[in-house]
């Protein structure tokens, strides 16, 4: 097929390097960088606007840095955006069908537009059918398909020419808890055949589930690239998180956790609160529970929880966000005293 491309297993499958992409003054993609080996599934995580589309479209040869550059299989996604799409199956977040196109149409359509001929294009056209089961919809207009139908047939088409990396931006978006299971079983077997696969989405455990790694990214700068369990360590922390239960009224509970030292308050529950204390030394968790029956708590249940990862997020953008503030500059520098100001030699305009 024409559109066979040699896939570098040299250099990484992404590679991206100081990009750049501003929109006017907003500074969309801020310097990002950030490389992802062969084979390896990583999600993509940032809050609405963190600039995870604009990355991806540039990866997907759609749109043009303004700095810095991006790779793909080794080739440069601006000088070489052929052999890129070549490699690169793309999956956007939202998708446009034809009206009066059916499924196998559509599929068909896409296939003939990629280089397939005769019975090799029927043969391929059936293979993503049958994987992304749109077997039993090959007759229905692509117009006219539910969410989850219509998320599959995006997948089929992004994977008809059998591309070596993937790029899924919110592929679960809007789906029902069984779409979401049916998609994410698809992603697993893409990714057991050694496709690499960048995935965006804002529903962080699933992702944890389904990725080797995490990238995270806010106001267009990466802010962290590792494994799930690398965020929500709580001995990383010294921090160990609490799900407590109280009989009767959970109010006792969350004020006593509003005064009781080494103890935070993190949110309500239906019949308690979470709570964290600021230590992961046993001892210190065994004399918490300790003081809270003394003074009096009907404590029913009293068990360590996993760090949520959002928790994780959110409170790293809060540290990002004072160390920041910590070391900013004032917004005016402070007057020279007039002594100084005569011998600085600065430059600044004297005001007339
Ligand atoms: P979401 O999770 O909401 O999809 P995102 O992380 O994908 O967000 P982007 O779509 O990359 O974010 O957008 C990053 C910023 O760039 C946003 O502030 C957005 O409004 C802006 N932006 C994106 N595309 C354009 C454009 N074509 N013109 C002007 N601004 C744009």
């Amino acid at each position: 097929m024409s559109f066979r491309v040699e896939f570098d297993t040299s250099q990484p499958a992404i590679l991206v390097e100081d990009l750049h992409r501003s929109f006017g003054a907003l500074k969309a993609v801020d310097g990002v960088s950030f490389s992802i080996e062969h084979g390896r599934v990583v999600g993509f995580v940032g809050a609405n606007g963190a600039g995870k589309t604009t990355t991806m479209r540039i990866l997907a040869t759609l749109d043009h840095p303004d700095g810095g550059f991006a790779k793909v299989g080794g080739h440069d996604v601006v000088n070489y955006p052929d052999r890129v799409r070549g490699l690169l199956g793309w999956m956007p977040d939202s998708f446009g069908t034809y009206e009066n196109m059916t499924v196998l149409e559509y599929l068909d359509f896409y296939a003939r537009a990629l280089g397939y001929q005769g019975t090799g294009r029927e043969q391929r056209v059936q293979e993503v059918m049958d994987f992304t089961d749109l077997g039993p919809l090959a007759g229905r207009l692509s117009n006219k398909l539910s969410k989850g139908q219509t998320q599959r047939l995006c997948l089929g088409r992004a994977l008809l020419h059998d591309p070596q990396v993937l790029i899924m931006d919110e592929p679960a978006a809007g789906l029902d808890p069984k779409a979401r299971v049916e998609l994410k079983n698809l992603i697993r077997i893409l990714a057991e055949e050694g496709k690499t696969i960048l995935i965006s989405s804002h529903i962080l455990s699933e992702l944890a589930e389904m990725c080797d790694s995490l990238l995270f990214i806010d106001k267009g700068r990466i802010v962290h690239h590792g494994d799930a369990e690398s965020m929500t360590r709580p001995s990383a922390r010294q921090e160990t998180l609490m799900n407590v239960q109280v009989a009767g009224d959970r109010a006792r509970l969350t004020e006593w956790a509003l005064t009781a030292p080494q103890v935070r308050l993190l949110d309500e529950t239906k019949k308690g609160a979470r709570l964290c204390i600021e230590s992961a030394d046993e001892a210190v968790i065994a004399a918490t529970l300790r003081r809270m029956i003394l003074d009096g708590l009907p404590v029913t249940d009293f068990h360590k929880e996993e760090r949520r990862l959002e928790d994780a997020f959110i409170d790293m953008l809060g540290r990002m966000e004072q160390e920041a503030g910590a070391v900013l500059p004032p917004a005016t520098p402070p007057p020279l005293p007039p002594e100084a100001a005569a011998t600085s030699g600065s430059t600044r305009a004297e005001p007339a």
